[in-house]
């Protein structure tokens, strides 16, 4: 077999969490909360299987569906996108970002992407033939050089791919990153892709910025969000992509044959749950509870916390406590400790030999406790 994808193994959430159960220890790696979705939800989509709304759905996702995303994306943002050709319901933001991929890249393509980067942009763009360049972005601010960007720009770049907050690294793009994507963009015909999955895990009172949010960005972007994040639900899989029409289309050709649609009384539940708009509005006060029990918490240790202006992670350094390398020592920490998080490192495509890992504190507050019971003890 000639593998295309030569250098892939399982994910490191797949690993971290096999580690964490293997040992019964506190799964704060893989990205998901230990608390229930609500009700409502449940009842919602039981209630629609209950009345056979079980066959396939519209192609690019439910009507009611995609006007309640239009809603919220509209008073949230205050970008508008028309529900029949602007917006799509995916399965998951997964899918979405290999669908905005796939419609784009050709052989020989240049996608530039920054390093660290969450896992399944590069494996996508590798399948479509095309190739990735990177930008770092370096501890402990992890700050956009826009030089840098500008450094590995050529006549071949094809695609940019955003992804504000930030995961792994829980910082959020400024303004100022979004004025110099403009500047670097203009003029071209450069697509964008931006992931923005935890747009409503915004902290400290801060908008979100989109790139919805700047016209001339707009309208070269397909910007990709996820219900899963939204209302605690990422064994869902459902998400959507916003992109204007010229986008759209091409975006549906592809997903029309990878999932054809997505799970329909799971779109009519999550539009009647939409019409309630505090549904979404306090999750960043809610995250942002546990972020500052977890962060402050987790200061009084060893571990040297950074900030987290976004999503559900925050970095932390463990030069005080171990030289090890971040993969050695994420798993000595479940096996020894009891703990699971993410080694840093492997977010990266070049080598980063610093020490940090990444912790999800969208846990329920008795599982951060009893986490930072065990981290207290860690020397
Ligand atoms: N992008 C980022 C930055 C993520 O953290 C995740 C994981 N939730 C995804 C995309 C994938 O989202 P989904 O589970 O909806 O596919
Ligand atoms: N997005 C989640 C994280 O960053 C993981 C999702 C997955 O397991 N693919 O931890």
């Amino acid at each position: 077999i000639i593998s295309k994808l030569p250098n892939l193994n399982n994910s490191i959430f797949s690993t971290m969490t096999a580690l964490a159960n293997q040992h019964q220890a506190i799964n704060l790696s893989q990205g998901f909360p230990d608390f229930d979705c609500p009700k409502a939800l449940v009842d919602l989509t039981y209630s629609y299987m209950k009345k056979g709304y079980n066959q396939y759905a519209p192609m690019h996702g439910v009507q009611q569906l995609r006007e309640r995303i239009a809603e919220m994306v509209e008073k949230q943002q205050q970008s508008v996108y028309h529900p029949d050709n602007e917006i799509t319901v995916t399965a998951g933001a997964t899918q979405a970002i290999f669908t905005a991929i796939a419609c784009i890249i050709r052989p020989d393509d240049e996608v530039i992407c920054f390093d660290p980067a969450y896992d399944c942009y590069a494996p996508a763009v590798d399948l479509c033939g095309g190739l990735v360049k990177t930008v770092s972005l370096l501890p402990n601010d992890f700050s956009i050089n826009w030089d840098d960007v500008k450094k590995v720009f050529s006549h071949k770049t094809k695609l940019i791919i955003m992804n504000t907050p930030h995961n792994p690294t829980a910082r959020t793009f400024s303004d100022e990153d979004m004025q110099q994507l403009i500047k670097l963009t203009r003029g071209t015909d450069i697509f964008i892709v931006s992931d923005e999955v935890y747009d409503k895990v915004v902290f400290d009172h801060k908008q979100h910025i989109s790139v919805a949010n700047y016209p001339e960005l707009k309208e070269r972007s397909f910007v990709i969000s996820s219900f899963g994040k939204m209302f605690h639900i990422t064994g869902w899989k459902v998400g959507y992509c916003l992109a204007p029409t010229k986008l759209t289309t091409e975006f549906r050709k592809v997903h029309q044959y990878l999932v054809f649609s997505v799970n329909t009384p799971i779109q009519y539940a999550l539009a009647d749950f939409l019409r309630h708009e505090d549904a979404y509005l306090s999750l960043a006060d809610f995250f942002q509870q546990k972020r500052d029990y977890f962060a402050d918490a987790l200061a009084t240790t060893p571990f040297e916390v950074l900030p987290s202006g976004g999503s559900y992670f925050l970095l932390a350094n463990y030069d005080r406590i171990s030289q090890k390398s971040d993969i050695e020592f994420t798993k000595e920490l479940t096996i020894k400790h009891g703990v699971a998080t993410i080694p840093l490192s492997v977010f990266y495509k070049n080598r980063l030999d610093k020490h940090f890992i990444r912790f999800c504190f969208a846990k329920k507050q008795e599982t951060l406790e009893q986490a930072i019971a065990r981290l207290t003890k860690v020397n």
